[in-house]
């Protein structure tokens, strides 16, 4: 687990003329195991920021802190966060267990530690009983508890979720939402959760941050954002 540092944070997709302004400085400061929803209208920088605390988008000015480490300054192999995106695609010919534990493998965790790891997953998930399966046998929401489990299996620091609920119809979203507050219940990791729904961020914000074009208007628990009915 970890806190996360956000500040002045800038970003210009672009450069010198051409440079397009799209995060206008934002500062916040995220405790360890802490439940963050980002909520803002489509196309205000929220996967944009999402994808810099990944590391995955160049930060224009200010800094990203992960505990005590600058994101910037981290080696991508020495992240220790997780996304989970809205679209992933799983490995068809492999097995369940085999998907999970594909970027262990590759990372030459030992046998016995990738076993163990797979199944806390698959016990949280409740997917012990499928990790025989290959992903064609599976529901749509199996497939994405599967998605869920190839990013716990990396002990992570730090969960990013970006709008993983919105191509899922109403009742399979609704249940995947319970799964994310069981995981979170659970494990007490850090999670940045980007949505553009208000009663989604509503329901699983501790705090949430409100963007809007670039600018972060407000930060607070759903009571101190939408004020008390
Ligand atoms: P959101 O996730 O809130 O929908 P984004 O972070 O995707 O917003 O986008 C924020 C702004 O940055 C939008 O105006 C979008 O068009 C622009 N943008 C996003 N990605 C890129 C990119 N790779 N190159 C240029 N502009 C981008
Ligand atoms: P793959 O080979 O399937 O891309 P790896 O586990 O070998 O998966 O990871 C390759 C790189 O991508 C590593 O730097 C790793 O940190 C990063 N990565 C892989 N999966 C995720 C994830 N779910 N969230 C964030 N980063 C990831």
């Amino acid at each position: 687990m970890a806190s996360i540092s956000l500040r002045n944070v800038v970003k210009r997709y672009g450069r010198g003329a051409k440079a397009n302004p799209v995060i206008h400085g934002v500062n916040a400061e995220i405790a360890d195991g802490e439940f963050i929803v980002i909520v803002g209208p489509s196309g205000c920088g929220k996967s944009t920021l999402l994808r810099m605390v990944a590391g995955l988008e160049e930060i224009s000015g200010g800094e990203i802190a992960i505990g005590p480490r600058v994101v910037n300054k981290i080696e991508p192999a020495d992240r220790d966060i997780a996304m989970v995106f809205q679209n992933y695609a799983l490995y068809p010919h492999m097995t369940v267990f085999e998907n999970m534990a594909y970027g262990l493998k590759i990372a030459k965790t030992p046998l016995a530690e990738i076993k163990a790891r797979v199944d806390k997953a698959a016990k949280i998930l409740e997917l012990g009983h499928l990790l025989e399966r290959k992903p064609r046998e599976l529901s749509g929401g199996q497939r994405q508890r599967v998605a869920m489990g190839r990013a716990i299996v990396r002990n992570p620091q730090v969960f990013l979720f970006d709008e993983p609920l919105s191509n899922l119809d109403a009742k399979l979203r609704a249940a995947t939402r319970l799964e994310i507050q069981k995981l979170h219940r659970e494990l007490g990791v850090t999670s940045l959760f980007v949505t553009h729904d208000q009663v989604e961020a509503m329901t699983l914000a501790q705090r949430m941050i409100v963007m809007n074009a670039g600018h972060m208007e407000q930060i607070g628990t759903p009571e101190q954002v939408y004020g008390r009915p």
